[in-house]
């Protein structure tokens, strides 16, 4: 549950999330707020528009049709990713739908019930952005838009605290709905989680081998990590394998080390072959684990 974004505040959110955002002329005030609430807040709606061209759909969903006034929605999303303003406020997007989806998006549920009543307003409820598409399961789905639609939407997600489970389909409102379609909706809030950042990630893997320490070395590891380096010696050289280079630490390892240290300036027993921190760094050993 939340307030509504003020207008700023919506344009700033979807800045900070990378989207480019038009405004169009007189959104900052084009709304339904004379025709019922608007807010509390609970999540986002995504449509397809069964349209094509974005001059022709930003000026529909603005200002709407004689049997639905505009606003449409919040946010009409172009094919080529730019997402075009249109209500601030109350807008004629998500129409009737079932009470109890509203009570998993408010509890944030990674299942959303199939929904079968039409018993709640969810103009008051949600966010709505119209996607160009013609929504004949043909019509293709460009990157640039998935991109932003993905954007816009963990744009309010952040700006409210909520999860991705708070962005649903127009079909998942509502069985009177088809929309989207062309992919799934839980792919789609797969994507909006990844730029939460909320899913379980793997951790972005350094390009290089933290030095390990010189003690790690003379306990005679078997690790890849010593593979990787001898493999390194090899390459630049400083080979005085017979056969390997292996992960179990071997002479042969030391003493193909100790060349890459004297390769390096170093002599005496700063080249006796147990790795330093300085050389280790220079070696350029590919992170292995
Ligand atoms: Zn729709």
């Amino acid at each position: 549950m939340a307030t509504p974004l003020s207008a700023d505040a919506l344009v700033s959110a979807l800045h900070k999330e990378g989207v480019t955002v038009v405004e169009h002329a007189g959104w900052r005030t084009n709304n339904r707020n004379h025709k019922g609430s608007w807010g509390p807040v609970n999540g986002v709606v995504i449509h397809h528009t069964v349209t094509s061209g974005t001059a022709a759909t930003v000026s529909l969903c603005f200002n709407g049709r004689s049997d639905l006034p505009g606003p449409l929605c919040h946010g009409v999303i172009a094919k080529d990713g730019t997402v075009h303003l249109v209500g601030n406020g109350r807008a004629n997007h998500a129409g009737s739908g079932d009470g109890d989806v509203l009570n998993a998006v408010v509890a944030e549920r990674t299942t959303l019930p199939s929904p079968n009543e039409n018993d709640t307003d969810g103009n008051v409820h949600f966010y709505g952005f119209e996607c160009v598409n013609l929504g004949d399961g043909k019509d293709p789905w460009p990157e640039a838009q998935l991109d932003a639609m993905a954007r816009a939407s963990a744009a309010l997600c952040r700006a409210h605290g909520w999860s991705a489970n708070s962005v649903i389909g127009h079909k998942e409102w509502t069985s009177a709905k088809i929309d989207p379609r062309g992919f799934t909706m839980a792919d789609f809030r797969a994507r909006v989680a990844t730029l939460l950042g909320k899913q379980p990630t793997s951790a972005t893997k350094p390009a290089y081998q933290p030095f390990p320490g010189t003690a790690w070395f003379k306990k005679n590891p078997k690790s890849p990590v010593v593979t990787a380096m001898g493999r390194r010696l090899v390459a630049v050289g400083c080979s005085a394998y017979s056969d390997g280079p292996g992960p179990q630490w071997t002479e042969a390892d030391r003493r193909s080390y100790a060349k890459w240290q004297r390769r390096r300036g170093y002599t005496g027993s700063a080249a006796d072959g147990w790795p330093g921190a300085t050389s280790w760094a220079a070696l350029k050993v590919p992170y292995s684990s």
